[in-house]
């Protein structure tokens, strides 16, 4: 029997998301954060294990709305940002547009859901092609537009005043989901302050980067008319007890949190600025956890890292001849220029 004939087109020829486990001694290929929060797994212990999750999430909820001073209707919780990424796109439907390279989730949920995708070419400065978008959006009238700023992977944020542009010119049009993953290490304001003057505007949070991602919590905050409907399609019990307890007791340690986030913003000025000083290698600026920069030859450079069990990302095919690098503590960024500069030293003799 042919079980391909069964599958759905849109699935067939969907490539799965690579996240393969390298075995590596220093990883920064994935964005996650060098610190992880033990401490709040002592909170576990109060768990009941035969008991359904809160369904609402409700402590957690509650100090999301502290932090961000918005109310518990205008939030809604996923099992990382990726579920809501799905559900946005099940409740609006497509077609989905969004810049390109940006995070690969968005094109490709848009595609297992069948809707169509749209992308729009960054312009050489990485930052938004307003005069492209605005014709797309004219054109093509999408009804999701995900923007990740700063973006993924190249670190930068985008132009607020073309980001504003594309909220005003699509008011009653679509949705635009300014995807805010990397906010808690930018010097740039995040866009929760104009949540209130414009209803199609969604902000997508999560705290993958900043120490959880094995926990996978992510929300949207929002207008809550648009809460209200993405709500229909969660899943009841998206977020499980351990997920919940653990995320609510790293959000009471706000300082802690906060301190942590500074170290790795003066880790990446650190590494941005070595890496400038080497021969080779041109570093683009960023105003997030990790580093995107051009070298000579991307693949070998790539695979003489591994071998020296530093493993960052391979952006072949996304934005060719570069890598990315996550930013690690003060050692880990420390083996992964020292094991660069030896490569490069060793290509030259
Ligand atoms: C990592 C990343 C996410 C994924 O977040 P999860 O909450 O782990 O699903 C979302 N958006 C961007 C731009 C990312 O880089």
């Amino acid at each position: 029997m042919n079980i391909q004939k069964l599958i759905r087109p849109n699935i067939r020829s969907l490539k799965a998301y690579e996240a393969k486990e390298i075995p590596c001694r220093v990883k920064l290929d994935a964005n996650e954060s060098p610190y992880g929060f033990p401490e709040g797994l002592r909170a576990l212990k109060s768990i009941k294990t035969n008991r359904y999750p809160d369904p609402e999430a409700k402590a957690l909820k509650r100090l999301i709305s502290r932090d961000f001073g918005v109310k518990s209707q205008n939030i809604l919780q996923g099992n990382g940002s990726d579920e809501l990424i799905y559900y946005l796109i099940t409740t609006f439907g497509g077609p989905v547009l969004y810049p390109v390279p940006t995070f690969s989730m968005y094109g490709i949920i848009a595609q297992a859901i069948g809707e169509k995708k749209i992308g729009i070419p960054l312009n050489k400065e990485f930052d938004l092609d307003l005069k492209r978008i605005l014709e797309a959006i004219k054109r093509q009238k999408p009804k999701v537009i995900f923007l990740s700023s700063p973006n993924n992977p190249t670190g930068n944020c985008f132009s607020s005043e073309k980001l504003l542009k594309i909220i005003e010119s699509t008011l009653s049009l679509s949705i635009v989901v300014v995807d805010e993953a990397y906010q808690p290490f930018s010097s740039r304001k995040g866009f929760l302050p104009l949540l209130k003057d414009y209803k199609n505007l969604v902000i997508m949070r999560t705290l993958s980067k900043i120490g959880l991602a094995g926990l996978r919590v992510g929300f949207l905050i929002a207008d809550k008319e648009i809460i209200h409907e993405v709500n229909k399609v969660r899943l009841p019990f998206n977020v499980n007890s351990l997920s919940q307890t653990v995320a609510t007791e790293l959000l009471k340690k706000r300082k802690t949190m906060q301190s942590y986030i500074n170290v790795i913003i003066s880790e990446r000025e650190k590494l941005f600025n070595e890496l400038e000083k080497i021969d080779g290698i041109n570093p683009y600026p960023s105003e997030a956890n990790f580093i995107l920069f051009k070298v000579k030859n991307a693949d070998k450079l790539y695979k003489g890292l591994l071998k020296k069990s530093v493993l960052v990302r391979n952006m072949r095919g996304v934005v060719n001849g570069c890598l990315r690098v996550t930013v690690g503590t003060n050692e880990e960024n420390r083996i992964f220029l020292r094991a660069l500069k030896e490569i490069i030293t060793d290509e030259k003799t």
